[in-house]
């Protein structure tokens, strides 16, 4: 429709993430003229720190009605997205474009060469060969619009592009650094689009307690982490967690730390992690009770490196109150029973979320009702649509973010095209 050098565009993608280059090359595969507007000196910026640079694109789970559980109670909206371009798709699509993929522990999907740089070049590619105008260092403003329909669209540096269709594709508000500073949340509001409630989600968290510095750097794999709040079990998570200066991270931490956002906002959140899932009580006290006759003539705090590992030794021998100094065959059976009870229920108090600056992910945003899931397009303009994360949709780490870009910026994008 409309000019830049003279160029009549049949969509304007915002965004140069995940979501927008699929929105923006799949249109240019259908025949659009596309322009996608980039507001760093190049796309992408976030998805090369996917999956600690190794990108982890999606999860093999290609039943979508067990996919879209993974969503929580919204995650119907993804079943039509899905259906058009879904896991199995999305495989193919990096596959057929010459990136060899592997599925690892969790299903969990990577480049075989483990380079988030080769899904992003992938990409690049994709754009380039469906001629999308590719134009970086071009940050919107503002976007204009009569009624409604969009008029144009306004960057920083004065330049103006109109289109007949326009997809916005900014992403949520985390990692900042990246380039995903929220704008996209200000125009859906200006336009008169619902903004839920913006939190940071897929978030490490801070805790009161000090001792969980001195385990820092410490992984633990098969722990479980429960979530208390008024003394009423809220949650838990069976996995992978990590130590760290402030308090605690890692997939099972992550996972929790949305719905811990939450009751935070309620009151006290108050956590128990059982170092010993698999075994209870007796069968847990058993094994404590050989090591005990193994050691018996050490001190305490020399008798558990059996059980557990170097750096939570002095932490648990601390908390359960037993004196370090004391000979294992002089501990009584009460004192051996408060140290199980410490191994299946570490207390901690949760002092907040880490904040957007170490977000994952930022749950909430553009309301769900005012998007066909169809097509992406806005209920409440005719000529926009949505993709990524901007969308009131979020899953748990594993691939789940990933795909919901690769899924909704297809559709997206197909659908601007027409
Ligand atoms: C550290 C980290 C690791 C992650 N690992 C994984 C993983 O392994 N697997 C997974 O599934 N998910 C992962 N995620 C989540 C995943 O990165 C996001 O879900 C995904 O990047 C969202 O894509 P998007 O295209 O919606 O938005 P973004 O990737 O945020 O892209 C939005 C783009 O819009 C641009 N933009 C913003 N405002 C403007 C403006 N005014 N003008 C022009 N351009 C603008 C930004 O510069 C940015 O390039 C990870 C996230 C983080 C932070």
């Amino acid at each position: 429709m409309k000019r830049e050098n003279n160029i009549i565009f049949d969509a304007a993608v915002v965004g140069g993430g995940p979501a927008g280059m699929m929105a923006a090359g799949r249109a240019g595969e259908l025949g659009a003229k596309v322009v996608l507007l980039e507001k760093n000196n190049a796309l992408g910026r976030k998805l090369l720190l996917t999956g600690k640079g190794r990108s982890n694109i999606t999860k093999a789970e290609f039943n979508p009605k067990e996919l879209v559980k993974k969503y929580g109670r919204e995650g119907d909206f993804l079943l039509y997205p899905l259906s058009v371009f879904g896991v199995k798709e999305t495989i193919g699509f990096f596959e057929k474009k010459g990136l060899k993929t592997k599925t690892e522990r969790g299903k969990r999907i990577f480049p075989q060469s483990d380079k988030a740089g080769d899904v992003l070049g992938i990409l690049i590619d994709y754009l380039k060969k469906n001629k999308v105008k590719i134009t970086t260092n071009s940050e919107v403003g503002k976007i204009l619009k009569n009624k409604n329909r969009i008029t144009k669209i306004i960057l920083k540096d004065g330049r103006e592009i109109s289109a007949k269709n326009y997809i916005i594709c900014t992403g949520g508000k985390s990692f900042p650094g990246t380039g995903s500073t929220g704008d996209g949340y200000k125009w859906a509001k200006e336009m008169g689009h619902t903004v839920t409630k913006l939190r940071p989600a897929l978030v490490p968290l801070k805790i009161k307690e000090s001792w969980p510095k001195r385990a820092q750097g410490l992984s633990l794999k098969n722990v479980e982490l429960t979530v208390f709040q008024n003394g009423k079990k809220q949650d838990s998570r069976f996995g992978e967690l990590l130590f760290t200066h402030f308090g605690l991270s890692g997939p099972i931490v992550l996972d929790l730390s949305g719905e811990i956002g939450e009751l935070l906002e309620k009151g006290e959140v108050k956590l128990f992690l059982d170092l010993k899932p698999a075994l209870d009580f007796q069968t847990l006290d058993k094994r404590i009770r050989s090591d005990f006759s193994k050691y018996s003539n050490k001190l305490f705090k020399n008798c558990l490196s059996d059980l557990l590992p170097k750096k939570l030794i002095s932490v648990i021998v601390e908390l359960s109150g037993i004196t370090p100094f004391k000979k294992v065959n002089e501990i009584t059976r009460e004192e051996r029973h408060k140290l199980v009870g410490v191994l299946r229920g570490l207390e901690m108090g949760v002092c907040s979320l880490l904040g957007f600056g170490k977000a994952i992910i930022t749950s909430g945003g553009v309301l769900l009702k005012e998007i066909d899931s169809k097509t992406m397009k806005s209920k409440l303009i005719e000529n926009l649509f949505f993709a990524g994360e901007i969308i009131d949709l979020h899953g748990p780490t594993g691939g789940y973010n990933l795909q919901f870009c690769w899924s909704t910026g297809y559709l997206a994008g197909q659908s601007a095209a027409k």
